[in-house]
């Protein structure tokens, strides 16, 4: 039986290799941080991870972890609600509604998951989703799984977002979704314009702070916090896999009744295992420390800051950026690629991205500031690039 698909796979497959857009993985034998050590006994500078606020290998995490490891051992063996829900569950949802300025929050084992399962219980044919056209895979899905009528908006394009939004007045509600952060530019979601807008024509927002939370706005509160806006927003879902630690879960933060409805309604949630108490612990533990200091968004801000003008100076193009996100812009792909190996030869992990992952003619790398670099992390990096820029005749002046 298993023949004629293999064969049909194995061909799908070479294809892949083939075009040269074939993902492969590396193996890290140390934890994450912004030195990481693979199997090959090779030592990387990284410059490619989510963990934006250095706190992957915390101490203080880890120690929560370990604690809650031995009061409420491994795993929960449950969903949520038939016996997956301990006292540190509820208390972190508690946290994460205090930190957005929220009513109340679901968990779920990913954000994915969040995104996944937020619409399908919330509209039905009646109402609109408007989109836009960069959103997170997983808000595609989410938005595929629910029954509502479609509409998508170029990327933080309002012109094209007020049309959709005329369009679709004779519809019973409206929601408005987008990503905080774009994560190939890393450019931000006009979020205060959307509100504005939401707000004209009777519609709802969500907003995906899965890039954003811990790391855009003064205090890491996200976009809702950089457009003054907190509390504005109806739905907002987000990870504990980037900046908050990044180990695994997601969630949903937003209005009570919306919450108490995808308790009862949302699949992910009900037909999904609970996160194990460890990882809620430390999540826990992580919140404690955002109300404590501000010092890891300020040395995070200052990083970025300091790589954006170290960079340019050295000759290359940046897009503009509003988070730890720095797209430097190589414009041809093959370049891109060969600009990415190249420095992983140099020592420095970074990503590079082109068509189909991003327009043609847009071939860049991209690069993930985090708290965890020192300025001599950066300035080996920004050496390191302009060693490499000037071999291949791609630095500007
Ligand atoms: C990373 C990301 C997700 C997925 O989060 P997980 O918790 O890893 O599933 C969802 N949305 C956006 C915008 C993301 O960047």
């Amino acid at each position: 039986m298993y023949k004629d698909f293999q064969n049909y796979l194995r061909k799908e497959l070479d294809a892949i290799y083939e075009a040269g857009l074939a993902k492969e993985e590396r193996i890290i034998v140390s934890p994450q941080g912004a030195v990481i050590k693979l199997d090959n006994g090779k030592e990387l500078l990284n410059f490619c991870a989510n963990n934006y606020l250095g706190l992957s290998n915390h101490p203080r995490l880890k120690q929560a972890a370990t604690k809650a490891f031995e009061t409420h051992g491994y795993g929960m063996s449950s969903v949520r609600f038939i016996c997956g829900t301990t006292d540190l569950h509820k208390k972190l949802e508690k946290k994460i509604a205090e930190f957005f300025g929220t009513e109340d929050t679901i968990l779920y084992a990913a954000c994915f998951d969040a995104n996944g399962g937020l619409f399908e219980p919330l509209l039905t044919e009646e109402d609109a989703l408007i989109s836009d056209a960069l959103n997170h895979a997983s808000i595609i899905d989410g938005v595929r799984l629910c029954k509502a009528q479609r509409f998508i908006y170029s990327n933080g394009d309002m012109n094209e977002l007020e049309e959709q939004l005329k369009k679709t007045q004779n519809l019973r509600f409206r929601v408005i979704a987008t990503d905080g952060v774009f994560s190939m530019d890393g450019n931000v979601a006009p979020v205060n314009k959307i509100v504005e807008l939401a707000n004209k024509y009777n519609a709802m927002v969500m907003v995906d702070e899965s890039h954003s939370a811990g790391v855009v706005g003064e205090t890491g509160r996200g976009v809702t916090e950089l457009y003054n806006c907190r509390g504005q927003v109806e739905m907002l879902t987000g990870t504990l896999g980037k900046a908050f630690g990044g180990a695994i879960g997601g969630f949903t933060t937003g209005k009570k009744e919306i919450i108490e409805m995808l308790r009862q309604r949302s699949r992910p949630y009900l037909f999904s295992n609970s996160l194990p108490p460890m990882v809620v612990a430390a999540g826990i533990e992580m919140f404690n420390m955002m109300s404590e200091t501000n010092a890891l968004q300020d040395k995070l801000h200052n990083n970025v800051k300091y790589f954006m003008d170290q960079i340019q100076k050295v000759g290359f193009d940046v897009k503009p950026t509003q988070s730890a996100i720095v797209a430097v812009m190589l414009y041809d792909a093959k370049v891109a690629s060969e600009m990415a190996k190249k420095l992983s030869d140099e020592g420095i992990y970074v990503t590079g991205f082109s068509y189909p992952v991003v327009p043609k003619g847009q071939a860049r790398i991209r690069v993930q500031l985090s708290a965890a670099h020192e300025f001599e992390h950066i300035d080996k990096c920004v050496k390191s690039f302009e060693k490499v820029g000037k071999e291949m005749g791609v630095l500007k002046k």
